[in-house]
């Protein structure tokens, strides 16, 4: 924004000016920006535009939830989805329409992938919250107090984006959200990870999802390129890195049969050993077309305590927003598939159905 108003022969600190205007204040008339000369106004209006993208729909679930259907340049649209809890406000927000990862569980991945957002799209998302709840402007109580990138996509694939768009939330002068409060989370895209830490300082959620590359393979492909000791390596390196003392969010989502299981348990407790971590559980979110089941109450907590008794912080993640289709893995917007997989998906779920393919069952050593 410096460099923008440089050009324009402006001097530096209107800035701030600017970027208060529209990230504190939500403005988007440069009209009513009275702080600004009327000849920079004009100008302005000329040059520039401060344009939110569109809302297509919104869904607002009874536990408090709202979900917003984005418009994005391409054409597809993305999911914004906004989870209040006691104390605290979190926005979820989408990096990419669609995702070309494909992991096993995920009805994102199953739409294929259609673009990367661009940074206003995504700061846009946090934009169109504060809009939406009211709270632009100095007397509104701030409602978004922590962002998730944890929508559609995955972040480390669209770099530079999101990495812009992360500073403007942490910005004093934007939504001076504190870094500990901004958490980026990734499936394991371990070349971007290695750079994170010369771009930003936010928190950190690594996708594991299970305890060993055998397994890991099957339902997240990138650990194919990537596998666990790399992801782990580079994970413990971001971690050193950052000025504080912080820990990442290790989330693994419990499939029925599929990662459930006691020895999985064990094994995580193990391999987590030297990584600075807090564990968070995922009861897997159905969506149509996927035959995996959530795993067991019993199955759940049984799990949850043998990593407890390894000395780890567990939580389970309750499902928020379902009935509205805005738990976690049911994202899935509007996205012009460019890969053609959701194509292969749709025939695949009609074969299925046709032949009632069993899930495919994984051994347990
Ligand atoms: N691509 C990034 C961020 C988006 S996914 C990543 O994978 O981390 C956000 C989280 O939702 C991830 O932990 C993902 O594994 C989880 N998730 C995906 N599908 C899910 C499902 N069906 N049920 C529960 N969680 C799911
Ligand atoms: Fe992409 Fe994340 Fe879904 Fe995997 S879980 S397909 S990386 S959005």
């Amino acid at each position: 924004m410096e460099a923008f108003l440089l050009e324009q022969g402006e001097k530096p600190f209107r800035a701030i000016q600017l970027l208060k205007w529209i990230h504190q204040y939500g403005v988007t008339d440069f009209d009513e920006m009275t702080n600004i000369s009327k000849a920079l106004r004009v100008r302005l209006k000329e040059c520039a535009e401060v344009r939110p993208p569109q809302i297509r729909e919104r869904y607002d679930a009874a536990d408090g939830c709202h979900k917003w259907i984005v418009e994005v340049a391409s054409g597809s649209s993305v999911e914004t989805v906004f989870i209040p809890e006691a104390g605290r406000g979190t926005l979820c927000i989408s990096s990419q329409a669609g995702c070309s990862l494909d992991c096993s569980f995920c009805a994102t991945g199953k739409q294929g992938f259609n673009s990367d957002l661009t940074t206003a799209e995504i700061i846009g998302q946090l934009w169109l919250a504060n809009r939406e709840l009211g709270c632009f402007g100095t007397k509104s109580p701030r409602r978004v107090t922590n962002v998730v990138m944890m929508g559609m996509g995955e972040p480390l694939l669209n770099f530079d984006n999101v990495m812009n768009a992360v500073s403007l939330m942490m910005e004093d002068n934007c939504y001076g959200l504190s870094k500990r409060r901004v958490t980026i989370s990734t499936s394991g895209v371990v070349p971007a990870l290695d750079r994170m830490k010369d771009y930003t300082d936010a928190s950190l959620a690594i996708s594991l999802h299970a305890p060993n590359d055998e397994l890991r393979s099957q339902i997240v492909p990138i650990n194919r390129k990537y596998p666990i000791r790399e992801l782990l390596r580079s994970t413990n390196a971001y971690l050193a890195s950052l000025s504080d003392s912080r820990q990442a969010t290790i989330e693994y989502i419990l499939i029925a049969g599929v990662n459930d299981h006691r020895q999985h348990a064990r094994e995580l407790a193990e391999l987590l050993r030297n990584t600075p971590c807090k564990i968070n559980l995922i009861p897997f979110n159905p969506f149509t077309g996927s035959q995996y089941k959530r795993s067991s109450n019993a199955a759940i907590s049984n799990f949850q305590k043998i990593l407890r008794d390894a000395g780890y912080t567990v939580t389970i993640r309750t499902t928020r927003g379902d009935e509205i289709g805005a738990a976690c893995g049911q994202l899935v917007g509007m996205v012009d598939d460019t890969t053609r997989r959701s194509a292969r998906y749709r025939a695949l779920m009609q074969q299925d159905a046709e032949q009632s393919v069993p899930v495919r069952r994984l051994k347990i050593q």
